[in-house]
């Protein structure tokens, strides 16, 4: 069976959009198709007459410091956000994320905007982003506007933006400033290569001074609820208080603030609920040295 019958490769986002709307619904976005094609191949997602492939939409491409943001295109790929330097330096969790999605084949082509529009919360770019208190901005045909990016979930693989009439265009973040400081670790099983047992990002921001209090915190792990959120009550115990004297009462807030289910795919709830911990102990000191000393190597991140 022909899964689609015409393939579009605008260069603009205006005529995406308008080759979208002349479908009415029958024609898709595709960015990698690292996620859509497989899906389509084993039936989970129906065909279409026509896919729009916005790869070479040249405003989706690409990563510009602008006012203290950072703007990253959704068709940027993973391994472009792995070489960006900037990204490196002022949005190091989302370097080591994207550093650690399924091998080099796939970091080749697949993109951020398919990470995030796919809707998974276990997807490693966009439990990144949520650190990042990313604004992700949506084009339609009633023009663009910015979201919060967990503003965009409904379910597991259901976003708010419909993939057949809009396009994610861009993603804003502020950037990373002195004693400020991020980063991600993720649980894999040994053999695998897609979607972690277990992932974490985190945001910190030290106070000035000798010791290293938390004046702010972000968490993002996951998957542990249908959607990709924020980890807060784990963040609240930190606010205020050095990593060494809250690290324990944080662990412990995570543990109980959520209840990772038993998966075949990725382990039993006990275990993973365990990992809470070690991904929490791995990161929030990495990312509290960084904040410190501005020392940036990100670790983990594989080679294309
Ligand atoms: C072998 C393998 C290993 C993988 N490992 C991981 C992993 O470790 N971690 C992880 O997070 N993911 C992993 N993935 C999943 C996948 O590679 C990522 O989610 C990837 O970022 C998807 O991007 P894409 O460009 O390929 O999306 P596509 O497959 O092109 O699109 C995905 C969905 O998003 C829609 N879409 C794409 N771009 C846009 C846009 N700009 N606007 C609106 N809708 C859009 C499409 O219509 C489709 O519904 C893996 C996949 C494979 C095949």
């Amino acid at each position: 069976m022909r899964l689609w019958r015409a393939y579009y490769r605008p260069k603009q986002v205006d005529e995406a959009l308008t080759i979208l709307a002349k479908y009415k619904g029958d024609a898709r976005v595709v960015a990698g198709g690292t996620d859509l094609l497989l899906e389509m191949q084993q039936g989970h997602k129906p065909p279409v007459t026509a896919l729009v492939d916005v790869t070479g939409v040249e405003e989706m491409r690409g990563i510009v410091a602008e006012n203290g943001r950072i703007l990253v295109g959704a068709a940027v790929t993973h391994t472009e956000i792995v070489a960006s330097e900037l990204l490196v330096q002022k949005a190091t969790c989302l370097v080591e994320s994207c550093g650690v999605i399924g091998g080099p084949q796939v970091r080749n082509v697949a993109t951020l905007g398919g990470n995030v529009a796919h809707a998974l919360p276990a997807a490693d770019g966009t439990t990144a982003l949520v650190v990042l208190d990313a604004e992700v901005e949506v084009a339609g045909e009633n023009g663009r506007s910015w979201h919060p990016i967990l503003s965009l979930f409904r379910g597991p693989g259901k976003s708010a933006v419909d993939h057949t009439r809009e396009l994610i265009t861009r993603f804003r973040f502020v950037a990373a400033t002195g004693r400020e400081g991020s980063a991600f670790k993720r649980i894999m099983r040994p053999q695998g290569v897609a979607l972690p047992i277990l992932a974490c990002a985190v945001w910190v921001k030290l106070a000035e001074g000798e010791t290293a209090v938390i004046e702010d915190v972000r968490i993002c792990i996951g998957p542990v609820k249908p959607v990709p959120c924020r980890a807060e009550q784990a963040e609240a115990v930190l606010r205020g208080r050095t990593l060494a004297e809250a690290l324990a009462d944080c662990v412990m807030a995570a543990q109980n603030e959520f209840s990772p289910r038993t998966s075949k795919h990725r382990a039993t709830a006990e275990y993973r609920r365990e990992m809470i911990g070690v991904l929490l102990r791995r990161s929030l000191p990495l990312a509290v040295s960084r904040a410190q000393t501005g020392q940036i190597v990100p670790e983990g991140v594989g080679l294309a």
